[in-house]
């Protein structure tokens, strides 16, 4: 069995929340306010798109109805 098997596969949104926990010292709420906004993964920091307000974003909440 080779290594990759062994490692738990996540999303895309997991993978970016994941990262974003590292970068913030695994606190969520530096996570939710954090302040660089010119971040690419800053839309996506709380493992799905919001907007400026941290409100879903309508691509966000569609996901969620499916
Ligand atoms: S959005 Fe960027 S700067 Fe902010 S926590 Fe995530 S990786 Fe770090």
């Amino acid at each position: 069995m080779d290594e990759k098997d062994n490692k738990k596969r996540l999303t895309r949104g997991q993978a970016i929340r994941a990262k974003c926990l590292d970068c913030s010292g695994f606190q969520p709420i530096e996570v939710k306010l954090c302040p660089v906004v010119n971040c690419p993964l800053w839309v996506y920091r709380l493992g799905y798109e919001v907007d400026e307000s941290n409100q879903k974003t309508g691509k966000a909440k569609k996901q969620e109805k499916k």
